[in-house]
């Protein structure tokens, strides 16, 4: 082990979205890779609503087709709502109106390379199954139930271990991805995560069965749009997710400070939470629960690097930023496919210093960079964010930003105009919306990375 020819070309830690996109593109190059996958899928998973920029991928490893034939619903756009009757954020001041409610649809803005006007909604469980069994039938190998337990990088090639019943085993390979989602293994191994103390949120989720999704719906096309509820509690909503054409995954995602430890003490905050909206409450309790509810702690986190020698991190093992946009899936889908043409040099020129992995690493940085303002902005001042969507002249600018093309702009000009507006308002206290800004900002965290 370590010398000589290695087992594997590649060792690939996680069989999620990023680390089956990256065997499936990886695959598809006729290279021997393997995933080392803990669980026995499907399991299920937190992070159900994606983002057109994932069909890019979808259509690269030649997935469309069982997307379609799985029924998962269909994602035309996305609404934001933010008081039940009159708009908590209803403001008026030199044109300034924005609406309590926005909505947008993905056809409003084409997109190269996406030539669907709507992205999916899916049951993890069902989705992770089906794409690595995908990937698998491309050629990857697939070690389920397998728990990487250390990677070794003092030999030639690294060797990967785990245990086989009491059995403690290693493979070799040339290098390492690192796709083992927030339990960051590497990261965690090499000492390279920062976390994100600005964004402490803790979420909790479960799923309803005949929950009335038309509730907030101004067309019936809305019924399978996301819908994100913003709470009167400071930076706190809902999600509002279809899974199937009766289910419906709703979270609560707020605050570390106002989260309560005590798993009844959770609950009884899911439903305080909720009941700051009636509507959604009153709809909420004439549904039936399906799940237990499962909470998601302190998320948010980047890493010191991306890539290093002879491995590289993608997906939310390399970066996790607060989902309000639902961004995750579709991060962890194009980081593999940003990612895999690098391996695919590295493998050729037998050269895997962390040299190797720039583009991606740049790539990555700039995009989660990206996403990370934009959401800075949207805590900051929620306001703002509707105001901007409901703006004609940067409605397609933000539009193009929730569809996920977030790599290829250093300074997206509309973040630039939505910045420029924050510190107007944040240095003018006569501002109408100045008493609406949010205790969230982005600076203690930025001179970190
Ligand atoms: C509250 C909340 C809401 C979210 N909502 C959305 C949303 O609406 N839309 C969206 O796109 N994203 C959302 N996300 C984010 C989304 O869940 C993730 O970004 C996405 O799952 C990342 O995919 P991944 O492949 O990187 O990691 P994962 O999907 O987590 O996959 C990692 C895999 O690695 C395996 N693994 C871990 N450690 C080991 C080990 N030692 N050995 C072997 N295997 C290992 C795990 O079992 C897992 O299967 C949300 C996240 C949170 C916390």
């Amino acid at each position: 082990m370590g010398t000589g020819q290695p087992d594997f070309d590649i060792g690939i830690i996680g069989g999620g979205p990023a680390g089956s996109a990256m065997a499936g593109y990886l695959a598809k190059a006729g290279v021997n890779c393997v995933v080392f996958e803990r669980e026995l899928f499907p399991r299920p998973h937190v992070g159900e609503s994606l983002v057109p920029s994932s069909t890019r991928v979808f259509r690269d490893l030649n997935f469309l087709d069982q997307m379609e034939e799985a029924k998962f619903p269909h994602k035309f756009g996305a609404v934001w709502t933010a008081d039940d009757k009159k708009g908590a954020y209803d403001h008026d001041w030199d044109g300034l109106a924005p609406d309590c409610h926005a909505d947008i649809r993905f056809e409003e803005r084409q997109q190269d390379g996406v030539d669907k006007n709507y992205t999916y909604h899916v049951d993890r469980g069902k989705f992770d199954l089906l794409l690595l069994q995908h990937v698998n039938r491309m050629g990857a190998a697939v070690y389920e139930g397998v728990k990487v337990s250390r990677v070794d990088f003092g030999e030639q090639h690294p060797v990967v271990h785990f245990n086989m019943g009491k059995k403690e085993m290693g493979v070799s390979v040339k290098m390492v991805i690192d796709a083992s989602g927030r339990q960051t293994f590497l990261g965690n191994q090499l000492k390279l995560k920062i976390k994100d103390t600005v964004f402490d949120q803790y979420a909790i989720h479960t799923w309803f069965d005949n929950y009335d999704r038309k509730i907030f719906a101004k067309k019936d096309t809305h019924r399978d749009y996301i819908f994100i509820h913003f709470l009167p509690i400071s930076n706190s909503w809902i999600w509002q997710i279809p899974i199937t054409d009766t289910i419906t995954s709703i979270g609560v995602v707020t605050q570390k400070k106002n989260f309560a430890k005590a798993k009844e003490e959770r609950e009884k905050f899911f439903w305080n939470s909720v009941q700051s909206r009636p509507a959604i409450a009153d709809a909420l309790h004439k549904a039936d629960r399906l799940r237990p509810f499962k909470d998601e702690g302190d998320y948010s986190y980047a890493m010191k690097q991306l890539a290093g020698d002879r491995f590289i991190l993608i997906g939310d093992a390399g970066r996790f930023v607060d989902p309000i946009f639902s961004t995750g899936v579709s991060i962890a889908l194009n980081s593999a496919r940003f990612a895999h043409t690098d391996v695919l040099a590295a493998l050729e020129k037998n050269d895997f210093s962390r040299q190797s992995f720039s583009n991606f690493e740049n790539t990555l940085r700039l995009g989660t960079k990206n996403w990370y303002d934009f959401i800075s902005v949207y805590y900051r001042l929620n306001v703002l964010f509707t105001y901007f969507i409901n703006e004609p002249k940067y409605r397609l600018d933000v539009l193009k930003l929730l569809q996920g093309d977030v790599y290829d702009d250093a300074t997206p000009p509309v973040l630039e105009k939505m910045r420029n507006m924050v510190t107007e308002v944040e240095q003018n206290e006569k501002h109408p919306w100045h008493t609406l800004l949010g205790d969230l900002t982005a600076n203690a965290f930025r001179p970190q990375l």
